[in-house]
């Protein structure tokens, strides 16, 4: 057995990919989630303790019982238009209990932690690809959430023997490709899960917000990464930060991007379902186009991305939504 590691949301969509990871790389796993998006049955190793981070006394609890050589920190809220309507919850859940949780680090003396964050705390980008200096502007309180809390990260770690990794991550899609995880949210916006519902005709038709973007076909950009490989580099930079690396942020995307209607014509394509799309207006906030340069993850982590293909990414969603919706 390896070390055993905290995985703070790891029985919610990225969290349990990480987690089934981990397992298979023999790390002793403990979950600590409060289950108020993620689900139990996503959790296929370690232990969960159901717990919110914002309950101090039971983390410590967590933190003198189990001797933690690394933390990967997960648990948030992550709806960009709740968060503007609920910013403080936000500032709560993301940034407070970031807080909470390097509190605990401190006195526990853990000194290694991978940090969820986000392409939404660069904000507006006028460049593309966008690279890790790139000047962060988030625009809305969640990508401001995150970004406060890598500044908590990264002020504590200047002063202490912390080390960190933090992952901003592009558009996260896909499924497991084993079938038994996914995202389980209901009433996920995102565009290949609202295409895919679309086509297992969950909803009677699908949006194009924007139309009129300065991109070839008018319609925004995003660069899409398969969770898989998403949580394969968590294992790398557990790896890494094992070995005494030195601390790092690293932008998680393939560094390719696909246009609204390129994603809507393969969903149709691997689906085999014409299903209808209604063209409406942008949806405020949107930029035209986002795609991650990712030479440094590369560089620093070695990653090895095995589903940089919208193919693939598309297929295994609509592989778990067909399995979501047999269920029920
Ligand atoms: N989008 C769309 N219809 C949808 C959902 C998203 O046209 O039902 C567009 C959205 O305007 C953006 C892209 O798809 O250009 C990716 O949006 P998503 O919400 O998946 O991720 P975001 O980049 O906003 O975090």
């Amino acid at each position: 057995m390896k070390n055993k590691v905290l995985v703070t949301g790891g029985a919610g969509y990225i969290g349990s990919h990480v987690v089934r990871q981990l397992g298979e790389m023999n790390y002793d796993v403990v979950v600590y989630d409060n289950c108020s998006t993620g689900s139990p049955t996503s959790v296929l190793h370690g232990e969960l303790i159901i717990g919110d981070l914002a309950d101090t006394e039971h983390l410590y609890q967590v933190f003198a019982k189990h001797q933690f050589s690394a933390v990967l920190h997960f648990a948030a809220s992550l709806r960009v238009p709740e968060s503007v309507v609920r910013p403080l919850d936000y500032y709560a859940n993301n940034t407070r209990n970031t807080l909470n949780l390097l509190r605990c680090c401190n006195v526990m003396g853990v000194n290694q932690i991978i940090f969820s964050s986000t392409a939404a705390v660069y904000g507006e980008v006028g460049e593309n690809p966008v690279t890790e200096l790139v000047p962060t502007q988030p625009i809305n309180p969640y990508g401001r959430s995150k970004l406060m809390s890598e500044w908590l990260i990264q002020d504590y770690a200047a002063t202490s023997s912390l080390r960190y990794v933090i992952l901003r991550y592009f558009n996260v899609a896909g499924a497991e490709p084993g079938g038994r995880l996914g995202q389980m949210s209901p009433n996920a916006t995102h565009l290949i899960a609202a295409a895919c519902d679309a086509a297992l005709d969950r909803k009677s038709a699908m949006q194009i917000f924007g139309t009129d973007f300065s991109t070839p076909d008018g319609t925004g950009i995003r660069d899409y990464i398969h969770v898989e490989d998403l949580a394969t580099a968590h294992l790398d930079a557990l790896r890494y930060l094992e070995e005494n690396g030195k601390s790092q942020i690293l932008n998680c995307g393939y560094g390719q991007g696909y246009s609204v209607r390129e994603v809507i014509e393969r969903v149709k394509a691997i689906s085999g379902v014409d299903f209808p799309v209604i063209e409406t207006d942008r949806r405020p906030g949107d930029p035209a186009c986002v795609t991650a340069c990712a030479d440094k993850i590369h560089k620093v982590l070695d990653w090895q991305p095995k589903y940089n293909d919208l193919d693939q990414i598309v297929y295994t969603t609509l592989a778990w939504k067909n399995y979501l919706q047999s269920k029920n």
